[in-house]
């Protein structure tokens, strides 16, 4: 009779487990490796064990001095020096913007997005939107992202591609005031939005939520009646926020408000708004975001590519603001690569302030991890590595040469990982990557659509 305890192991959740009783054969087992939990401690677990049991992390443990002490499990990935740690959570995202990517290059927010918005009414349909959102979350997938927050035009299309791919994703209506993609009218925009939340409402992998583009391009009212659908479904509401110096100024102009008081004028700032960038904020509009317990998608390479300027993250830990971190649109930096997006993160602000000892790796672990699942009100279901919790998990390859010697396997990941180290990745238990391919989706046949466009999204800019 072998019992399985968690006594001496500094994990996230000491339970101890009956083997006979607690644990039937497990549908998987991770045996070996060092495990990153992600959790509050940011644990390590060197040579560690994890089993999975309906989709869950069931047990999480030291390998035992002897094999026949290992549970049974109908498959045992045996893994060597590898990290595995909780998939990355992505909370902004333009997915099928990777149709665009590098067609509209150095200019500032405001001139950039007319060239964008020139060339996305052309181009997007539903058909290419889908392809479009297959490559832009195949390309996160493939990064170690379990779980994106994606704002575009055509959300049915997305989740269309998230859920062929196997992944977990946030989306829901967009819309903007002017005649954007499809020349749909605002109402026409709401029940979308409106649609997409009763589809989806208690979909496993879907988390509907309302995404109204912006301060400057969603007048008040729309802004409101955006936010009614977004409580009626206690959903995400997200949309940009203070990303540039010319929209604080605009917004002022506009409404005599700077951009989070006016958010915060029409009521629209809780625990479920995640707002894009903040990078143009003062100390009163940082404490409201406090008060509020509103969520920042911190886009370090967008706002460093349009020379939107950098966010003031640490202003934000040090009022224990749920700092998330984002890729952006491919659009607009080019690289959805939530490792770069990560290890900006977690060195602008040591460079901007002049001070190598703010922002510790383990947070910035938790920013990518952990506090994705905050904003997405799934803290007890994703973003940690915990008995109970989904098995969204990562496999870390550690055989490149910059992983060697490997003293600290957090400063590693954070510093050092690059996204084509993601070995294997599973979300609920299922593998979507093995070795660094995409499993449920034939990717060579979405390329070749997708190369089709080139020529007709070139055309659409002149
Ligand atoms: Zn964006």
């Amino acid at each position: 009779m072998t019992n399985f305890l968690f006594g001496g192991l500094n994990i996230c959740q000491r339970r101890t487990f009956r083997f006979e009783s607690d644990l039937n054969m497990l549908d998987l087992l991770f045996v070996g490796g060092t495990l990153v939990t992600g959790c509050k401690d940011s644990n390590v677990v060197t040579n560690g064990v994890i089993g999975v049991s309906g989709g869950k992390i069931a047990l999480i443990m030291e390998a035992p001095k002897y094999p026949q002490d290992l549970p049974e499990a109908k498959e045992i990935i045996k893994l060597d020096s590898e990290i595995i740690m909780p998939g990355l959570i992505n909370t902004h995202c333009h997915a099928a913007d990777s149709l665009f990517r590098g067609l509209v290059e150095n200019m500032s927010l405001e001139d950039w997005l007319q060239d964008v918005w020139k060339a996305e009414k052309a181009i997007l349909t539903p058909e290419t939107t889908l392809l479009g959102s297959y490559l832009g979350l195949a390309e996160n997938l493939l990064a170690g992202v379990t779980t994106v927050v994606d704002m575009f035009w055509y959300p049915f299309e997305t989740a269309k591609a998230s859920i062929d791919l196997g992944m977990r994703l946030c989306t829901g209506g967009t819309f903007m005031d002017f005649p954007g993609v499809g020349n749909r009218t605002h109402d026409q925009y709401l029940n979308e939005a409106s649609d997409f939340c009763s589809k989806y409402h208690n979909a496993k992998t879907i988390f509907p939520a309302v995404m109204p583009h912006g301060t400057y391009t969603v007048g008040p009212e729309h802004l409101q009646e955006a936010k009614k659908i977004a409580d009626e479904y206690k959903v995400v509401f997200s949309t940009h926020a203070a990303e540039t110096r010319f929209e604080q100024t605009d917004i002022k102009e506009r409404y005599g408000r700077s951009v989070i008081r006016h958010l915060d004028n029409l009521n629209i700032l809780d625990d479920r708004a995640i707002l894009a960038h903040c990078v143009h904020l003062d100390d009163y509009e940082k404490d409201l975001l406090k008060e509020r317990k509103s969520v920042i998608a911190h886009n370090p390479l967008s706002n460093l590519k349009l020379g939107s300027g950098i966010a003031p993250v640490s202003d934000f830990l040090e009022r224990d603001i749920n700092v998330t971190v984002g890729t952006d649109g491919a659009i607009s930096g080019n690289d959805l690569d939530m490792w770069l997006s990560m290890r900006l993160a977690a060195t602008l602000p040591k460079g901007a302030l002049m001070k190598p000892d703010i922002i510790p790796a383990k947070e910035v672990i938790r920013m990518v991890t952990s506090n994705g699942a905050k904003a997405l009100g799934k803290s007890s279901e994703i973003g940690s590595l915990e008995i109970g919790k989904q098995a969204d998990l990562i496999v870390i390859s550690t055989e490149s040469i910059h992983a060697a010697p490997l003293f600290d396997p957090i400063t590693h990941l954070v510093y050092s990982t690059s996204k084509s180290d993601v070995r294997h990745v599973f979300i609920e238990g299922i593998q979507c990557v093995r070795d660094g391919s995409i499993l449920n989706v034939n990717m060579q046949d979405i390329l070749c659509e997708v190369r089709k466009l080139r020529n007709p999204i070139l055309k659409s800019l002149e």
